[in-house]
């Protein structure tokens, strides 16, 4: 989209220990000369938070979190709260990865809690929504997506403190993609319903990320998708050549 400088995010998942700190700051150092223009996060796990906000000191990538508690603090065991992330040096933080909804059993009601608390902390959240391959094939797509948008995007939501990524469950690690005129029907979905619940100023400007399967292959084809505003990249995130050839190919 014309207006809105595209967002790479790396998604690393439950990979990555101390040794893995190299290949993010082969992103850091790559990272200004690989993009033209467009913004970088990587999300580490929370245990490599405080050191990778370290390595990327001083350059334009930044470091985010993957899930957070929505309370500022309390007696939750093993959680974490943005606020804690913030502390850390996250300047996003992912709310309704399709993992943590079909494993931690989150809610849309959850993930909205989840984005205001984000927001809470000065967080930007990145408010995953997508369809289930069973819920394709049924024809069911948008409505799944009209859902997750209503109860997952809570009100207040603007193009500073939200990201979207829509990620087909089904495509997500899979090495399976959307057809490009998929991605492109989805998005420009996305974008409508966004201006009916968000207001066509505000949805004009949000960044729509494209997530499943994103390599430096594909890459070119699908951020020249109108309204792919960036991608949300998984397992091509967690290598520095991989990354570095995607954010070249905006
Ligand atoms: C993801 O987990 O958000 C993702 C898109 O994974 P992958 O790129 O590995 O499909």
């Amino acid at each position: 989209t014309p207006n809105i400088k595209p967002l790479i995010a790396g998604n690393w998942k439950m990979h990555g220990t101390s040794a893995s700190l190299s290949s993010l700051e082969a992103m850091a150092t790559g990272f200004a000369e690989a993009a033209s223009d467009a913004d970088g996060v990587i999300c580490v796990p929370a245990t490599l938070l405080e050191r990778a906000a370290g390595v990327v000191e001083g350059s334009s990538l930044q470091v985010g979190g993957q899930d957070c508690h929505p309370a500022e603090k309390g007696a939750h065991t093993g959680d974490i709260s943005p606020e804690m992330l913030s502390d850390c040096g996250a300047i996003y933080v992912i709310v309704g990865h399709s993992e943590r909804r079909a494993d931690h059993g989150e809610s849309d009601g959850v993930v909205a809690d989840k984005a205001k608390a984000a927001w809470r902390a000065g967080l930007i959240a990145i408010i995953c929504i997508g369809e289930t391959e069973a819920q394709r094939k049924a024809g069911e797509t948008f409505n799944v997506l009209e859902e997750q948008m209503a109860g997952s995007v809570p009100a207040g939501a603007s193009a500073t403190n939200t990201v979207i990524a829509y990620e087909p469950v089904w495509a997500i690690g899979t090495g399976l993609t959307p057809e490009i005129a998929d991605i492109e029907a989805a998005h420009a979905h996305i974008r409508q319903h966004l201006r009916k619940q968000l207001g066509a100023e505000t949805a004009d400007s949000m960044r729509l990320l494209y997530g499943g399967s994103v390599k430096p292959g594909n890459a070119g084809d699908i951020l020249s998708v109108e309204n792919v505003d960036g991608a949300l990249i998984g397992g091509a995130s967690l290598k520095a050549e991989d990354y570095l050839g995607i954010v070249g190919s905006v």
